[in-house]
């Protein structure tokens, strides 16, 4: 049997599966465009249980695609807050407002003209499209790529964009159209999230395609996918300041370009500082106080910080100074800084 002719005939039997096996998640009651859009970009590197809120909570405040375009800057940080990697808020906004103008705010019901909006790859636009629009697109993630090198025991890189591309166009071949298409995204979906298990042994023996999967055969189905080792993060140091004067505390909007881009931070110098060169920089300051370490992830960068409580006898120019209630419910500071933000 070619690689071909196995991936299609495991497709119908995902689907079967996923109709009785289903887990009942808010975006799969109402899988309109608007929702699966929305929930698709929120699930980009978070978990499900982390999603569920903020999906709530975003739909409940922005429900359709004129709110989210007239949504103020500030207020659509704020709802993304703790869930990270703000240029995909910033992207939907865009997206939103491309959407009022081109589209008379829907969505467009095909892949291409998916893809040429802001923060939609090729993976999203297969999701909106099957999902929402019942075309024959899939949707392929690592989930995806695990089942597939799994079913046909291939060696081959998943991280080679080449790899990617290959099996988009195999699914594609196989793919059906209609609700099924739908059901074939959401099973491929599923197994990847609940049977054939990244980092672990498959749960093999609840598998719909168990008796197609070349890898069980093999008897050994978590040696794949075969990757190529990640970069290695860069690592910076920085040093995060609590500037703080009769009871308010500095904070300022970082530049509108870069990691983290718009969002309010509190003020950090590059590099590890002592409390003598703060004393330095801040001759007037009444204390200069160690206030703990801390370390945050980002894909391709970590920062590590150190943090210093600066106490001044008057605000410094420059800096909105808040206190710190006002900071917490009416700023979003992102993350990396959640240590700091809750030293306050
Ligand atoms: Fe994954 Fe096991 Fe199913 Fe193969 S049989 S697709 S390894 S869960």
């Amino acid at each position: 049997m070619t690689d071909q002719e196995r991936i299609a005939l495991s497709l119908p039997r995902l689907a079967d599966w996923y109709e009785l096996n289903r887990r009942d998640l808010p975006w799969r009651r109402s899988p309109t465009p608007y929702h699966v859009w929305i929930s698709e970009i929120m699930l980009q590197q978070t978990r499900i249980e982390a999603v569920i809120p903020y999906y709530e909570r975003f739909l409940a405040q922005l429900p359709d695609v004129a709110a989210l375009a007239a949504v103020d800057d500030d207020r659509l940080m704020k709802l993304w807050e703790g869930l990270g990697y703000y240029s995909r808020a910033r992207n939907l906004k865009k997206a939103a407002v491309q959407l009022m103008e081109q589209y008379g705010g829907a969505l467009p019901a095909s892949a291409a003209a998916l893809r040429a909006l802001p923060g939609i790859g090729d993976y999203t636009a297969g999701a909106i499209a099957s999902l929402a629009f019942h075309l024959p697109e899939p949707a392929v993630d690592g989930n995806v790529l695990r089942f597939l090198a799994r079913l046909t025991a291939s060696s081959a890189d998943v991280m080679l964009p080449a790899v990617r591309k290959a099996a988009s166009e195999t699914l594609r071949a196989a793919y059906p159209s209609g609700e099924r298409a739908a059901l074939t995204t959401e099973g491929l979906m599923e197994l990847g999230e609940t049977v054939c298990l990244p980092n672990t042994e498959p749960l093999c023996e609840r598998c719909p395609v168990a008796s197609l999967c070349l890898a069980r055969q093999e008897g050994e189905p978590s040696r794949y996918p075969v990757r190529s080792a990640p970069k290695a993060r860069r690592i910076e140091e920085r040093t995060v300041l609590l500037l703080c004067s009769d009871h308010q505390y500095a904070i300022r909007r970082r530049e509108e370009k870069g990691l983290l881009a718009g969002l309010w931070e509190f003020p950090s110098l590059d590099g590890v500082r002592s409390a003598d060169d703060l004393a330095e920089l801040f001759p007037e300051a009444l204390s200069i106080t160690a206030c703990g370490s801390a370390k945050h992830i980002f894909s391709h960068v970590e920062w590590h910080m150190t943090g210093y409580l600066v106490l001044l006898p008057r605000p410094l120019p420059g800096y909105v100074w808040e206190t710190a209630d006002a900071i917490r419910e009416s700023y979003s500071i992102p993350t990396a800084f959640k240590y700091y933000r809750n030293q306050l």
